[in-house]
């Protein structure tokens, strides 16, 4: 049998630094979520910022074509009104013509729409920058407050680091080595008290020979199966 009036107040401080540590990680989860969305908005946003610039390129090369594709129209229309032209170079020069207006034609529908990509993605990027502008400072001021959360939940920890310290010396070596070498395995709770005949640790159901001695006394034994501490605090009649 364990004597168990020590660990008790022992496990208490060790269950609330597990809560502390429990709480320290979703901080710090949340930022680091935070952290990854803004990574991801940021990425996507120099994906469009990199298809912005080539549409424009492509845009500046359809300007230039489409302002040399007009200047060769105009010099094959006055060459037509020139008088004395042999009809067969007059046709030539018509079939020509006939060429590059429908180039041009293609070249301004071309140019239109990449006039709508240019305007919508500036417009999509713009916005987007915004977003992710207030996403940083969103972040900054979420960081802010956690450090400040952080904080005092880290001095709550090494004031309960130091309660637990003073617990351990009320407590006999054997006892407390018992403990602490199961918290070390199990990293959660250790000493159980159960009104039920089954380990909460483990599931498996525990006998009556195991659980009859418990019944009406302070202490522990440990669980056949997993080793916790079980302790009984049901009925006081005896178990079957
Ligand atoms: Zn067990």
């Amino acid at each position: 049998m364990i004597d168990c009036t020590g660990l008790l107040g022992l496990q208490d401080f060790d269950l609330e630094i597990d809560k502390l540590d429990e709480r320290i990680c979703q901080i710090r989860d949340k930022a680091v979520r935070m952290g990854a969305d803004i990574q991801k908005a940021q990425d996507l946003l120099e994906k469009k910022a990199a298809l912005l610039r080539k549409i424009q390129i492509r845009k500046k090369a359809l300007e230039n074509d489409l302002q040399s594709l007009t200047e060769r129209l105009k010099t094959l229309e006055l060459r037509m009104k020139t008088a004395g032209i042999a009809p067969s170079v007059y046709v030539a020069i018509e079939k020509e013509c006939s060429g590059t207006k429908a180039r041009i034609s293609e070249a301004e529908t071309k140019l239109l729409e990449d006039m709508e990509k240019v305007e919508s993605l500036e417009k999509d990027n713009a916005k987007e920058q915004k977003i992710l502008v207030g996403l940083r400072q969103q972040l900054d001021e979420v960081k802010k407050r956690q450090a400040r959360e952080l904080g005092e939940i880290n001095r709550n920890k090494e004031s309960v680091k130091d309660q637990r310290k003073m617990a351990t010396l009320k407590i006999p070596c054997d006892i407390l080595q018992v403990y602490e070498e199961l918290r070390t395995e199990k990293k959660g709770q250790v000493v159980w008290n159960i009104e039920a005949p089954s380990c909460p640790a483990c599931g498996f159901s525990l006998p009556g020979g195991f659980i009859n001695p418990l019944i009406g006394v302070a202490g522990a034994e440990a669980c056949p199966y997993c080793g916790v501490l079980i302790r009984w605090t049901g009925l006081l009649d005896s178990v079957r």
